[in-house]
Formats: structure tokens, sequence, C-alpha cells
């Protein structure tokens, strides 16, 4: 994949398929100074002019979007003959548009080639086939919470000229600056290593905290300050950094470092409903 406009205010972060149902678009908008709703719509094409279909929106904040060829109304037959394969026959095209609170329209394009010969091709798929495989059937579920970057700015705990916390504790943006703090939780299946503890030693206190590595599937792409929901202990952790195993240059699976956070932590509170949640990859 390659980003077209690397310093643009909005840019694809992740463009991968999702065997065998379609692709997964995610992107990100660098924040405005005016707080409000980002207005987002989803494009897809055969072609970098169009004619574009219209897949979403417009949707007020979203940061992803899952194109399921599967059911897609107008894509039939001989382009998405094998959905098994990692070139899926016909290049895609995706554009996503936004509109900020400031009213800035913005809008990113990009198409789904993987930059990868054949050779490398099938190694992904294979890769990727065989790390889902390992995971289902020996790692845990594992709920991502994607902290919010842009949004409407909460005016319960942040300054209204500096947009910075101004208070803690607040259960409206849950300490992240934008209201709902989290979009909506994401299950996956993950491998979780045992913990390690480690000493953070600050000029008020020392602490002992346990540091996880978790290996996710490589949607959806997992940043720093990012949540991780263990379901089945209820084990919350702060993701602290990311890196990524790539064939070529296109991911297959990511590798965390996870903090646990504290018990009394305001995260605690946030309900994670994962009764009707389908995972992802
Ligand atoms: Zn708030």
């Amino acid at each position: 994949v390659k980003t077209l406009e690397d310093r643009a205010p909005l840019r694809f972060t992740r463009m991968t398929p999702l065997t065998p149902r379609g692709f997964f678009l995610q992107w990100s908008v660098t924040p405005t100074r005016a707080s409000g709703d980002y207005v987002f719509s989803v494009f897809r094409a055969g072609a970098p002019n169009g004619p574009w279909t219209r897949l979403a929106g417009p949707l007020a904040n979203q940061y992803a979007f899952v194109d399921d060829l599967r059911t897609a109304a107008d894509v039939t037959g001989d382009p998405y003959r094998s959905p098994t394969q990692f070139s899926l026959g016909r290049r895609f095209f995706y554009r996503v548009t936004c509109t900020t609170p400031a009213g800035q329209a913005l809008e990113v394009v990009d198409d789904t080639d993987p930059d990868l010969d054949p050779l490398h091709a099938q190694q992904w798929r294979r890769a990727n086939f065989d790390f889902n495989l390992s995971v289902r059937r020996q790692g845990i579920p594992i709920v991502v919470l994607k902290r919010r970057r842009w949004g409407v700015r909460c005016a319960k705990c942040t300054d209204p000229k500096t947009g910075e916390i101004v208070r803690a504790g607040c259960v409206e943006s849950w300490g992240t600056a934008i209201v709902g703090g989290y979009w909506d939780p994401v299950l996956v299946w993950g491998q979780r290593s045992p913990a390690q503890q480690t000493t953070t030693v600050s000029p008020e206190q020392r602490s002992d905290s346990a540091v996880y590595e978790v290996k996710l599937p490589h949607a959806p792409l997992v940043e720093r300050g990012d949540m991780l929901v263990c379901p089945r202990d209820n084990l919350r952790l702060e993701v602290d950094q990311q890196s990524q195993t790539e064939i070529g240059t296109v991911t297959v699976h990511q590798t965390v470092r996870a903090i646990e956070v504290n018990h009394d932590h305001l995260i605690y509170r946030f309900k994670v409903e994962t009764q009707n949640l389908k995972p992802l990859v």
C-alpha cells in the first residue's frame, strides 16, 4: 500500500485484506483546533479516478471500515472470484473523504496493491493464515479499545482554550479529552505472554507493574495509548509500544508491549460488552 500523501492531515494507516471477507481500511486524521464532528464517507472504485461507489457515510467520527466483498451488491463474479487469495484478481481503489469541524474538506485515495511479487504474496498469505490459526487455537480473545484522537472535545474536563485536560476522572471522555473516550470495541484473537514485573520510579513513588507482550492480528493497527481488554480475566492493559512482523512492507501481525492498568483506574469502569461481538479477524 502506498500512501499518496504522507503528510496529509487525512491518511490511511491500514488497508489490508481480511481473508475471506474483503478489505479492512483504517485512517487517521490530524485533529484540528476546532472541536466537533469529523464526518467521513468511504468509496470504492476499480480505477483511480472512479466511478466511485459509496460504501458508507456520511458518518460522524469513524476511524475504520470493513468492506465485506461477499455481500457487496456492486462487486459480482470475476473481481472477487478467489477470496482466499492475497491478490484479489483486481486492484481496488478506496477513497475516504472527511469534513472537519472547521469545514475543511479532506480526501485520501489509495489502492489495495500489496506491492509484493507473487512469491512474497504467497508467503504473506501463508504467514498470516498460520498466525490467525495459531492464536485461535492457543490464544485468547482480546478486545481492542482504540483511543479516540479526534471528535467532540469534552467540555467537562478540558480547558476550552487549550483543549488540555484540566480535570481527572471524567467518565464522559475517559481521560482522552474526546467525548466517548474510545471507539467501538473490536474483538480479535491474540496471544498474551506471562506477566513480567517492571518497576517505575518517580519522585513521588516507586511502583511495580506487570508488563505483557501481546501478539495481535494485522488489523486494527494498535497504537500507544490504546487499551486492550482480556474478557476472560478482565485484565486491562495500556499499549506502550507497537511493532509489527512484515513480509516486504506488508504487516503479518503485530506485537505490542502493554502495561497492566491499576485496578482503581477509570478504565475499569468503561463497560465492554463482548456477547454480541464477532472477531474482526
Ligand atoms: Zn471529559
